[in-house]
């Protein structure tokens, strides 16, 4: 059984135009959120997609808008951007579901990070004391506390962390939106169409070359995912330093008999993502094993017993769906954004965060292809910050 979910909606398009004034490749999240984004902006835009929208990572993805949650050491510099972005979230949803018709299941309840036991405790004051360094939201709970908010999990739950702004939307249906807000904003959106070269004019890229031919474009935005570090597209002097980490997630189907959960809940071996149609989504392993895709007994294994061991009401709970997706992850773990060269601006590396970021990322390629230069938010995200030192030169 690997069963993936669906955007839902068939683009109508099958052949790629001849030109546009954007060519976006790629249609997953970030793909899609651009193209819309500037199609809002008054473009023509194009989206290739080789597969269907969403196979890649796109909906593979929990859904977690989780930037207090997530919040680790090293992970300081992508902070600001993290809650630009979450601030963007509800002009995103709301332009979002009216521009599609279809609601996109935002919940704002937060999430609850738990310990069990007390090495788990000592490891959660930790990373409190971290989000109240970085000026985050987090409210330290007791056993009891955490149990009052959440009765059915098991009370060897030792202790918790609120954090009231970390929200959620269903990836499914965000997709699902996007489609229909891309094509109500005019945008050709061609799936089966992979984009085998870019066309090149001196030091400019002017164009994309797939099966059907050439489409000419005045700027092409390279949102390829985890394949972005592939060779093919790129020329090796703007190769990208990205990678595919395997994540693999379950659907677990609640009934009023077995109960949900009113939160996202994180321990140190999983989260659980309650959705609003009855799905408990439980995810997700992180596997650098390059492009296997599939789901495996280890995974599965450790994904229901990092939630039975605290949620022991998954044992009556029906698995509806696994599957396993690609996170796009940079050197640094930080998406890029960048122009990369005359007609070409790359996003891509949003590793896990890709749900959390696709607001400002959205806005942040607009920006560019409209005036050439990043908003100060994503100034930090350029390709540039991979560059090596020159080595020392020695002087006699
Ligand atoms: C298990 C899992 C759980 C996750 N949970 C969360 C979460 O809770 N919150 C969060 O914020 N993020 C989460 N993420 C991360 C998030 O899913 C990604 O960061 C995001 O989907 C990346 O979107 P993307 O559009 O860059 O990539 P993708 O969705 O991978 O899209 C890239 C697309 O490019 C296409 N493509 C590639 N090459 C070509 C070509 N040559 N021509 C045409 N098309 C091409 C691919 O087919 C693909 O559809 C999760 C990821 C995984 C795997």
């Amino acid at each position: 059984m690997n069963l993936r979910r669906t955007h839902g909606a068939a683009p109508p398009v099958a052949v790629p135009p001849a030109r546009s004034d954007v060519v976006v490749v790629g249609g997953g999240l970030i793909g899609l959120s651009a193209a819309w984004r500037l199609a809002q902006g008054g473009r023509s835009v194009t989206v290739l997609e080789r597969d269907t929208v969403g196979a890649g990572a796109s909906l593979a993805a929990t859904g977690m808008l989780a930037p207090a949650a997530e919040h680790e050491p090293g992970s300081d510099p992508l902070l600001p951007l993290a809650l630009e972005s979450l601030s963007r979230w509800p002009g995103f949803r709301d332009d979002l579901q009216a521009a599609s018709g279809l609601d996109i299941d935002y919940r704002q309840e937060g999430t609850l990070v738990l310990a069990l036991g007390r090495d788990e405790v000592e490891r959660l004051r930790f990373r409190h004391d971290l989000q109240k360094r970085s000026g985050l939201d987090a409210r330290w709970l007791t056993g009891p506390d955490v149990r009052a908010r959440e009765p059915r999990l098991r009370p060897a739950v030792t202790a918790g962390l609120f954090c009231p702004h970390d929200h959620q939307v269903d990836p499914a249906r965000v997709m699902a939106a996007l489609v229909q807000a891309c094509l109500g904003a005019g945008v050709t959106l061609v799936e089966g169409c992979p984009v085998a070269a870019l066309d090149w004019s001196a030091s400019r890229v002017t164009g994309v070359r797939h099966a059907h031919g050439l489409t000419l474009a005045d700027t092409i935005v390279l949102a390829t995912g985890a394949w972005s570090g592939e060779t093919g597209l790129l020329p090796d002097s703007l190769a990208l330093p990205v990678r595919p980490l395997r994540g693999q997630s379950l659907a677990l189907r609640t009934t009023a008999r077995t109960g949900t959960l009113a939160h996202m809940v994180w321990t140190e071996q999983v989260h659980m993502a309650p959705k609003s149609d009855g799905h408990l989504i439980v995810g997700a392993t992180v596997e650098d094993c390059g492009f296997v895709a599939g789901v495996t007994a280890g995974g599965l294994f450790a994904l229901l017993e990092g939630a039975r061991r605290v949620l022991p009401g998954i044992e009556e709970m029906a698995v509806e769906a696994v599957w396993s997706g690609f996170r796009p992850t940079s050197d640094d773990d930080a998406p890029i954004i960048d122009a990369l060269a005359p007609g070409l601006v790359v996003a891509t590396g949003h590793h896990r965060n890709g749900y959390l970021l696709a607001p400002a990322t959205a806005d942040a390629v607009a920006a560019l292809v409209a005036d050439g230069t990043l908003p100060a938010y994503a100034r930090d995200f350029g390709l540039a910050r991979f560059a090596k030192p020159e080595p020392a030169r020695a002087f006699a």
